[in-house]
């Protein structure tokens, strides 16, 4: 990467930290970066040679951390056939049939459309847990994604999913799984080529089979977490979704899916699971006391009907709490601001769904309370960067990397508004990007993008899906 520029923030309306409490929000209203590096907060003035970012009526919060995603999902939006079915039937009927039809082009365009609106949303971290891996792939899936996060400046976590048995659920495009030999190698070359174990990395490697109960034999786990914690990179997977995980699990393990996980080695800080909506109370306290965290992915958890995970109960059981938008083919709107926006909302619901009445054991209302827009900020950016392992991204602090979002507040639902710092989580829309800072590194400016054309993006969108529709023979 280039050596950044120094910038000047000037007059920002609002600053959320992502950090806790009272830190939650800093008075600003300015800060300079120098060096990648937040070096000041306050009021201050320009220096010479500084880049003046002007944030009139615009708010500031850390750069999203994405932490669970399957990019090339992004051509998979809305398929009828999987539209109104829940996980099981889903997967079988639009990821797994679909991903065996990608060629290099359509496999580069989907990552770069679901980068593109990570970027437009103020992410600028972003894991993917990627599992396009098929015996003979003509192409090197990892290499275009990091190529297409480095294009974008973004910074890229490579979860390099996997399977060495078939799930029930998969279709016929899905081919042969890997050996555990072919897999563990694969992990080592791109643990090699990519990975940077440095707290403010732009490259990391991490250990993801698709989903524990159904990706590897229970011995294939153990040594895939031996592996990871040999080679010093994190462990990453699907966990609990739906009740099916709970059957599942029971039937051929006689234990829940926690357990499970337990069992083989599966736990820990360097571990973190996407969903984790089912779970028993003594689940939830086995990841808090093992620090296991979470990537809630709100929406994909409502599309497929799964149902909302219990985050207030994660976090003060002692979970690290992160977000993910999963994949575009069960989230059509993979973007951290609908994402965080949903989170706010449904813990919410959730909350009032507990209440009772008095004559029935209740003791009052209680939703509000469960998630404030300060914490879901923190979630998304401070909460992502800690269970990515990169320790100086995800806060507004001095020395911390210059990841920054700003939000101009120029549409009608934001005009009125009381207090400008929560705009973007409770507007229910996505703000105008005025500026995305990567490292103190300008990325976006004014929603645009440098070398994306946004109509031939999407020009070029219809076209694949017109080629994927045709390849899965639901279009003549
Ligand atoms: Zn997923």
């Amino acid at each position: 990467m280039k050596h950044p520029d120094s910038w000047l923030i000037r007059n920002a309306s609002a600053i959320l930290t992502g950090l806790h409490g009272a830190a939650a929000r800093h008075a600003g209203p300015d800060i300079r970066i120098t060096d990648g590096r937040i070096a000041a907060l306050g009021a201050l003035q320009p220096q010479p040679g500084e880049h003046v970012l002007d944030a009139t009526d615009c708010v500031v919060y850390p750069g999203w951390v994405n932490t669970h995603h399957h990019l090339f999902q992004s051509l998979l939006k809305g398929i009828p056939a999987g539209i109104d079915q829940n996980l099981g039937a889903w997967l079988g009927a639009v990821p797994y049939r679909y991903r065996g039809l990608f060629d290099e082009h359509s496999f580069r365009l989907a990552a770069r459309i679901g980068l593109v609106e990570l970027a437009r949303s103020g992410c600028s971290t972003v894991a993917d847990h990627h599992y396009l891996y098929l015996p003979g792939m003509a192409f090197d899936s990892a290499q275009i994604l990091f190529e297409e996060a480095q294009r974008l400046g973004l910074r890229f976590v490579l979860c390099r999913g996997g399977a060495t048995q078939v799930r029930q659920a998969e279709g016929p495009t899905s081919a042969g799984p890997e050996t555990l030999g072919q897999y563990l190698d694969d992990v080592e070359r791109l643990v090699r080529t990519y990975h940077d174990s440095a707290a403010d990395a732009w490259r990391r490697v991490v250990m993801a089979p698709t989903s524990p109960p159904y990706s590897m034999p229970p011995e294939h786990l153990r040594e895939t977490a031996r592996t990871a914690r040999k080679l010093g990179i994190r462990l990453h997977s699907h966990l609990s979704e739906t009740v099916e995980y709970q059957n599942e699990v029971q039937r051929r393990h006689q234990c829940s899916p926690v357990a499970f996980c337990a069992e083989h080695e599966w736990l820990g800080t360097d571990v973190w699971f996407a969903h984790l909506v089912k779970l028993g109370s003594e689940e939830i306290q086995l990841l808090g006391a093992t620090g296991t965290g979470i990537a809630h992915c709100p929406q994909s958890n409502a599309r497929l009907g799964s149902g909302i995970a219990d985050i207030v109960a994660l976090e003060a059981a002692g979970v690290p709490i992160s977000m993910g938008v999963d994949g575009a083919a069960s989230n059509e709107a993979c973007d951290m601001i609908s994402e965080t926006h949903a989170a706010w909302l449904m813990q919410r619901a959730k909350g009032g769904e507990r209440t009772l009445p008095g004559y029935a054991g209740g003791t009052g209302e209680g939703g509000a309370q469960s998630a404030s827009v300060e914490d879901v900020v923190r979630w998304g950016t401070a909460g992502g960067a800690q269970v990515l392992g990169l320790e100086a991204l995800g806060t507004v602090q001095v020395g911390m990397a210059a990841d920054l979002a700003l939000y101009r507040l120029d549409q009608p639902r934001y005009f009125g508004l009381h207090d400008l710092g929560i705009a973007p989580v409770v507007g229910g829309g996505r703000p105008t990007l005025r500026a995305l800072l990567v490292g103190g590194q300008l990325r976006v400016e004014n929603d645009t993008l440098p070398g994306i054309d946004l109509a031939e993006l999407g020009h070029q969108a219809r076209e694949a899906v017109v080629r994927l529709q045709r390849a899965a023979g639901v279009r003549a």
